[in-house]
């Protein structure tokens, strides 16, 4: 009985090793740490669970990026990727934001990636150019040596292509929408839907367990708004500007909070307390898990804005 188990065994072994090659060849090589696949030629890489993710979209005509990486060695990281997975070229560079943890490593794509962005996004980047920036890595060893091979050959790229409000893309078989979104992280946000993938990437506007940055130009009525945008087009997959992907849960997870936040504020206003008794009393243990706790007070004031009309 023993021994015709073992053959049994053995036989299915060599049954495994006989197909083992075939299937080798549809399955994507392993690309290193840090990365996840998604969807069939969709990977998604991210070095930090709050680092900027980068996505790496094969298509039939070549590669579509969505960002470029937190800073140069993620750059080169996505790069080696690529280079794993197809010889075909990087097409097309689309920017969710104009940030530099989200546009620094351009040069290390494009040439020849086109990079396209919301208007306004080229302003921004230029307004915001530190190519001291490294500076404090470059100082510091261990990290001292990979930034600086990453930086060789550095210069900042702007968008070559800047869309207003609406914009479709198409390369090879995959289509990408891109939705402007006003007033949510930056001067110039970009959702951008794959309706066949029924991928959706939010950009900032909304962070994965984490409290967002809300500048004194972001509207917390226009995140809403945009979420439902965004929930309306019946996402599957859902990656944020930073993040682990996910699913619609991360849109709902963010109105929610929103929600809340607004309705606290605006009873304490009500009750006649200032803006500064506010952010003294103001608890919301519900998210004591969330990370990014020193952008809470940024938060109590995008609040205090909306429910005073302001
Ligand atoms: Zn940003």
């Amino acid at each position: 009985m023993r021994t015709k188990w073992r053959f049994a065994l053995l036989a299915a072994c060599a049954l495994w090793l006989a197909a083992a090659p075939a299937q080798a060849q549809s399955q994507a090589p392993d690309l290193g740490p840090h990365f996840r696949t998604v969807k069939e030629g969709v990977h998604v890489y991210a070095s930090t669970p709050i680092q900027s993710n980068c996505t790496i979209i094969l298509t039939s005509d070549g590669v579509v990026l969505i960002d470029s990486g937190h800073n140069p060695p993620d750059s080169r990281a996505v790069m080696a990727a690529i280079r794993k997975l197809t010889a075909l070229p990087v097409r097309l560079l689309i920017n969710t934001e104009p940030h530099a943890d989200h546009t620094s490593g351009h040069f290390v794509f494009s040439p020849p990636a086109v990079v396209v962005a919301a208007a306004g996004a080229g302003d921004s980047m230029r307004r915001a150019h530190n190519p001291r920036r490294w500076e404090p890595q470059l100082a510091s060893a261990p990290s001292a040596e990979a930034m600086r091979k990453a930086l060789e050959g550095y210069r900042q790229i702007t968008p070559h292509v800047e869309y207003r409000d609406r914009m479709t893309l198409s390369v090879g078989e995959r289509t990408f929408e891109l939705h402007w979104l006003k007033n949510v992280h930056s001067e110039a946000d970009t959702a951008i839907w794959m309706p066949k993938e029924r991928i959706l990437f939010t950009a900032a506007s909304v962070s994965v367990n984490r409290f967002n940055n809300l500048r004194p130009f972001v509207s917390i009525a226009d995140t809403l708004a945009a979420i439902k945008m965004m929930r309306a087009l019946n996402p599957e997959i859902v990656i944020a500007g930073h993040g682990p992907p996910g699913t619609v849960k991360i849109l709902d997870d963010m109105e929610r909070y929103y929600i809340l936040l607004l309705e606290r504020v605006r009873r304490l206003a009500e009750q006649g307390k200032s803006l500064d008794e506010i952010k003294a009393e103001l608890k919301m243990p519900e998210y004591d898990h969330w990370v990014g706790k020193d952008r809470y007070p940024n938060n109590i004031e995008a609040a205090y804005r909306e429910v005073k009309g302001r």
